[in-house]
């Protein structure tokens, strides 16, 4: 495998359309995976809350939080802003650190009601390095949560880098396992086309692809990267590391 993007076409043609980022439609309380056209203003801040809940836990325990959250009709920034962070903290105690989480979460809602009328919109509506700038300056949120409201709220292309971004790729020969956040965010944006649709996609497919195989102990016999990854080539005596470009 030469090239990142051949990565891309491997996982999709393995797992298909991974239709993130999952929100609840009207009506309902559960978020969903599922092809939209576009969000509504709720299911972008739905994306913002999401992207803090899932810090430092699974997808499974955002779900239950964000079912609380919709049950209580508390997407919505005027409520969070008001709401006793004890009662809130109560109501997200499914995602762990509820007590910081729910902090973070009444703060970024404050700062959309101070500095953007409450609008989602509004503060999205603007070039993609501020607006990376400005979700970097507020307390709790770090460059991976940062990017995940840009790409997935805001639909802006930013990669997305975690955990399993950079064991997939250090297995596969593309990088060290100890590459810097920012290092192999930069070798996505210099090998892809710049496509927020792609970036997105790739993404969730390597959230999918580090659950079903490559998770911390591989399960590398029936792997669809299997063929062409640096470990079991590594193990067949077979790699050749210029191969990986
Ligand atoms: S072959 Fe094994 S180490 Fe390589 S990508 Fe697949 S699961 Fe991961």
């Amino acid at each position: 495998m030469k090239k990142i993007n051949q990565v891309y076409h491997a996982l999709i043609d393995a797992y298909g359309k991974q239709g993130w980022w999952p929100v609840t439609d009207k009506g309902e309380v559960f978020p969903e995976y599922k092809k939209r056209k576009a969000f509504s203003e709720k299911q972008m801040l739905e994306v913002c809350i999401g992207a803090i809940l899932t810090q430092n836990t699974s997808w499974t325990n955002v779900e239950k939080a964000i079912m609380q959250l919709n049950k209580n009709k508390l997407i919505n920034v005027n409520k969070l802003a008001k709401i006793d962070q004890s009662k809130l903290a109560q109501l997200i105690r499914s995602s762990g650190y509820f007590n910081q989480k729910a902090e973070r979460l009444i703060l970024f809602a404050k700062y959309l009601l101070n500095n953007y009328s409450g609008s989602i919109n509004k503060f999205f509506n603007k070039p993609l390095q501020n607006l990376r700038q400005e979700l970097l300056s507020m307390h709790g949120i770090g460059p991976e949560t940062a990017d995940s409201i840009i790409l997935y709220a805001a639909k802006k292309p930013v990669f997305v880098i975690d955990a399993y971004t950079k064991r997939i790729f250090s297995r596969l020969g593309f990088c060290e396992k100890d590459i810097s956040y920012h290092e192999l965010q930069k070798m996505f944006h210099e090998r892809l086309d710049c496509d927020f649709k792609l970036f997105n996609e790739f993404h969730a497919l390597i959230v999918k692809h580090a659950k079903q195989y490559c998770k911390k102990k591989p399960e590398c016999n029936n792997c669809p990267l299997n063929s062409k990854c640096q470990k079991t080539y590594k193990h067949k005596n077979l790699l050749n590391k210029h191969d990986y470009t």
